[in-house]
């Protein structure tokens, strides 16, 4: 019998290679062979904590190509074998209100804070059949009710490993925080996600883009550079807020956009007193469960709008795909890393800064 070898998150911090049996595939469901999966700040956090429900196979981000498919699967959903697909990682019931407005994200089905039957690619346990949830693994079992787009003529599977990140920026950026043309965007962390705001802002014809960052993020901000950043900051150098200031001639922005991990509440107060006089829109990821001595005041004072970052709705997806297909932005300086699936853990620690170095982004290949 065909075995699948994955890498499975076996506690904090740990991974074991296991085998599992090759799932029948139903009529109406296909296999995917994976190619990518491209691993972020949230598989950092999460790789960390205790398993919540039993052993996982983590990788959220997943590309790949349908080894196996139905015929109902096809007939429906108009996807065959041999199409090179990426996979949301949100998988849904397809009937409430967000679903029929692509926004799978807020979908019950897939909310696994509040649904402890929710099914999400990455996070649901291995022990729930037929297994093979996540993208750190030979293959993954596609349902019915998985979320599929068609990956672009002339996409690399390791370039089409990022668009998660760049499907993230333009639903934070354009469609959250409005960024258009002619406005003005700062950045905070030229990580993955903040280089593909870069894109995603000046894609949509932002004036003036700046990205703020640590002095060991000085390879990430030359990036940040070649992909149109117009200004960038190390903050470890120079006052963060006057440097603004003085870009901006005393304006301030129209929208910040935090992408930092671990920085505590310093990126949301250099964000409030960077937006403009009136009117600016911060954009928050909620790192911190709590703020203490939030300035609360100065947000009404100055009609600050606040919006949460969660993930993408599948408009985005099909826009950060048709962005990687045009090849307007030298985004390949973004997929820095690739590890095999024996290297699970270094490839996931890497990204947090305690593996390899001058990591941006990672894509595990399972098959290398
Ligand atoms: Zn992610
Ligand atoms: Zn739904």
């Amino acid at each position: 019998m065909e075995k699948v070898l994955a890498a499975v998150k076996v506690g904090a911090s740990r991974t074991e290679l296991r085998e599992f049996a090759m799932p029948d595939i139903a009529d109406d469901a296909a296999l995917l062979k994976v190619e990518v999966a491209g691993i972020c700040g949230t598989d950092v956090k999460m790789y960390k904590q205790p398993l919540a429900g039993g052993p996982v196979i983590m990788g959220h981000e997943n590309i790949g190509v349908i080894a196996r498919a139905g015929r109902t699967f096809t007939d429906r959903k108009g996807f065959r074998e041999g199409d090179r697909v990426f996979v949301e990682h949100y998988v849904t019931c397809g009937r409430c209100e967000w679903c029929h407005q692509g926004q799978y994200r807020h979908c019950e089905a897939t909310d696994w804070r509040y649904n402890p039957d929710a099914i999400r690619y990455g996070y649901t346990s291995s022990e729930r059949a037929p297994h093979l949830w996540g993208g750190f693994a030979h293959y993954m079992y596609l349902p019915w009710n998985a979320v599929l787009h068609h990956v672009p003529r002339g996409v690399t599977p390791e370039l089409a490993g990022i668009v998660t990140p760049l499907a993230n920026g333009i639903e934070w950026a354009l469609f959250d925080a409005g960024v258009g043309y002619a406005s003005t965007v700062l950045i905070q962390g030229p990580g993955q996600q903040g280089l593909s705001q870069v894109v995603a802002c000046k894609q949509a014809g932002a004036d003036l883009v700046i990205v703020t960052g640590t002095s060991k993020d000085a390879p990430r901000l030359e990036v940040a550079k070649r992909l149109g950043a117009d200004h960038v900051i190390d903050v470890h150098k120079e006052d963060p807020l006057a440097s603004i200031h003085r870009i901006t001639a005393g304006k301030g922005v129209d929208v910040v956009l935090d992408c930092t991990a671990g920085a505590g509440t310093q990126p949301i107060l250099l964000g409030v007193e960077a937006l403009k006089r009136r009117g600016g829109t911060l954009l928050v990821q909620g790192e911190m469960a709590e703020f203490p001595n939030f300035p609360l005041g100065r947000v009404t004072v100055k009609y600050v709008t606040i919006k949460s970052a969660r993930g993408h709705s599948f408009k985005a997806c099909e826009l950060a795909l048709a962005q990687l297909a045009s090849h307007r932005f030298p985004l390949e300086l973004v997929t820095t890393h690739t590890f095999g699936l024996d290297r699970t853990d270094l490839a996931i620690k890497s990204v947090g800064g305690e593996g390899a170095a001058d990591v941006i982004h990672v894509s595990l290949m399972p098959w290398n």
